[in-house]
């Protein structure tokens, strides 16, 4: 195939361009010629990771920082072990390729990234065996504008889902394995059907996980509280963020421990918190207030730190944003 070039800029108005480029399998193409078998593997099994990053336009500084890249394509690589995916390439290689995307797309306001690692072989059966090069590992990398994935003004209106979590030994939730997302689709499409914005999951115990696609904090007497990753979560990277920036700008510890559905209802604030996400305040719970039914103060200060952060306007925390201009 010809080397393409790619000249326009992509902006959030303009949507998503089916001639901008991204990553596939070596190459820079346009997105309209990555395509793959109606037999691969990983559409007909789910066989297969992802992520999703998020790269801040800061428009004082005309200047686009991805956030926590490294520790995206970490969490990718552990990912892969657990598939059995084959990715020849280093984080550093990720990251190079991945600044490189952004370069071509030229954007000048927020994006978002999605790389993908699957088994891109055209087999029947579903071992994750490269038996004979016939299952080989695939990657894609290819990034739109997006703005808000969830509301994060208004206060969401949540519901415990009665779907419950996938398991760490059925389809691990740590994966971000793209099957397991038909969890997170039947809990968010019931969740909508029945007039909430989206959804909170129970394990199979009754205890929170998290959010259909986030992680979930409350606030009880002025402590956050919030699951632990081995509980069946996927190991946010929004989450650590929160943590740490409670504990060192606010002084708010967060205590790690097993969440009853009930304290969902009678904990004084609530937020969900993801790379789609961002830090998304939940004001109703199951048709009950959250706390006095207004978006709470630690949530408030915690969101506009986090917005200040990913946009590379904290000195302390530019360690976290990789300039891409
Ligand atoms: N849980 C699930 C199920 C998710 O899909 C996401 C989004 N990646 C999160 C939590 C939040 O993780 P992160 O902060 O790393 O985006």
């Amino acid at each position: 195939m010809a080397k393409q070039t790619f000249e326009k800029v992509q902006t959030a108005k303009e949507g998503i361009r089916l001639d901008s480029p991204c990553y596939f399998n070596g190459e820079f193409i346009s997105l309209k010629d990555a395509k793959i078998s109606i037999m691969t593997h990983a559409f007909q099994y789910g066989t297969g990771i992802f992520e999703g990053i998020r790269g801040y336009w800061n428009e004082d500084e005309k200047q686009m920082y991805i956030f926590r890249i490294k520790e995206h394509y970490e969490r990718l690589k552990n990912n892969c072990k657990i598939l059995r995916l084959e990715l020849d390439k280093s984080i550093d290689e990720l990251i190079s390729i991945t600044l490189e995307l952004i370069k071509k797309l030229k954007p000048t306001s927020d994006t978002y990234i999605r790389p993908n690692v699957y088994k891109a072989g055209t087999i029947i059966g579903p071992s994750l065996l490269n038996t004979n090069g016939k299952n080989p590992t695939g990657l894609s990398i290819y990034a739109i504008p997006l703005g808000d994935y969830l509301d994060t003004e208004k206060g969401l209106h949540v519901c415990v889902s009665s779907w419950t979590r996938v398991e760490d030994n059925a389809i691990p939730p740590r994966g971000k394995i793209q099957g397991s997302y038909v969890n997170t689709a039947l809990s968010k499409t019931d969740a909508i059907l029945s007039g909430f914005d989206d959804s909170i999951i129970l394990s199979s115990d009754g205890h929170v996980c998290e959010g259909s696609a986030m992680n979930l904090f409350i606030v009880r007497n002025g402590k956050l509280l919030t699951t632990s990753v081995s509980d069946n979560i996927l190991e946010g990277i929004t989450r650590e963020t929160i943590i740490e920036l409670a504990k060192n700008e606010f002084n708010i510890e967060t205590e790690i421990r097993k969440i009853d559905r009930t304290e969902l209802y009678i904990c004084d604030e609530a937020f969900f918190c993801g790379t789609g996400a961002q830090v998304s305040p939940i004001t109703m719970i199951d048709h009950r207030p959250v706390g006095n039914g207004k978006v709470g103060p630690v949530s408030k200060k915690l969101q506009d730190l986090y917005f200040e952060v990913v946009r590379g306007k904290k000195t302390k925390y530019k360690k976290w944003c990789t300039a891409v201009f």
